[in-house]
């Protein structure tokens, strides 16, 4: 395993913006772990159908297509929501099973994990499934074995290096640009958020979080930046982030801010995004590459 090696084939950092979403639960974010134990979670109130079905519709409205990395759990539950991605046209993705952010997990754990979602994954949408996003971009220097297993697994493509440092995640070592993680069982290719190099600063404008804490025009700014380097630029949402009103729990003052803030205007302010780039799908991006 030689991890980033800069080392990429012609056409794999074509210029077009990526929409992905990040199939989840309110209650499945990696900061409510100490919260809500997985043995919770069926108990809890589900809202990760309709808040979906309300991204398909904005997709739908401004003619975007996108890759839905989905969790395993969501789609055994919910198989009818992988239908309704697949047959409008999305991509069907990996997320894991049952969020599991990888350094918390041995191989074996992993293996399986990984496993148990493509299939589940597979059996309900009718698509084959050959992209993975770690959970909370857990694919970090120190788990890069990961990158093996994904391959022996099945996987042909990973977004899961956040080139950003921040404490819970990220790689900061890791190429802004799409690459080749070299495995000992082949090649897993590399599509890391978008990250955009201004003023000595590595700004994140990939989404989530970021979407919500910075103004539109820098996230704006940002992805036509990575666009006009001829990069892709991979931007990321969650279902639970245009959703004001699912149940809060009580947790401390970060994670309050950047699990809560900005969710109301979020719906809108996603549909204006949508509308002034044409977001594409990763295997669209591959198609072309
Ligand atoms: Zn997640």
């Amino acid at each position: 395993m030689n991890g980033d090696t800069g080392q990429r084939p012609p056409g794999l950092g074509r210029a077009l913006p990526v929409f992905t979403v990040d199939v989840e639960d309110w209650f499945q974010v990696s900061a409510f772990d100490s919260h809500v134990a997985r043995d919770q979670w069926d108990a809890l109130p589900s809202r990760v159908e309709r808040n979906t079905d309300r991204l398909l519709q904005l997709c739908a409205d401004t003619g975007a297509r996108g890759t839905f990395f989905t969790l395993g759990w969501v789609a055994e539950r919910f198989p009818a929501l992988l239908r309704r991605i697949a047959e409008q046209g999305h991509e069907v993705a990996s997320h894991g099973y049952w969020h599991q952010r990888i350094p918390t997990i041995s191989e074996s754990a992993f293996r399986e994990d990984v496993r148990r979602a493509k299939a589940v994954l597979e059996d309900a949408s009718g698509q084959r499934v050959t992209g993975y996003r770690a959970p909370s971009f857990s694919l970090t220097d120190d788990v890069l074995w990961a990158a093996r297993v994904l391959v022996e697994e099945g996987h042909e493509y990973d977004s899961s290096r956040f080139p950003i440092s921040r404490s819970g995640y990220g790689s900061a070592n890791a190429s802004r640009d799409p690459h080749v993680l070299h495995t000992a069982s082949g090649p897993l290719l590399e599509y890391p958020p978008a990250v955009w190099p201004v003023a000595g600063l590595q700004v994140p404008v990939a989404g989530g979080g970021w979407f919500r804490q910075f103004p539109s025009w820098l996230i704006t700014t940002g992805l036509a930046e990575v666009l006009k380097g001829g990069q892709p630029a991979v931007f990321y949402i969650h279902p639970w982030e245009i959703d004001p009103d699912q149940p809060r729990l009580p947790v401390g003052m970060v994670t309050r801010i950047r699990h809560y803030r900005g969710l109301a205007a979020c719906d809108r302010r996603l549909e204006v995004l949508l509308r002034r780039f044409q977001f594409r799908a990763f295997d669209d991006l591959r198609a072309s590459a």
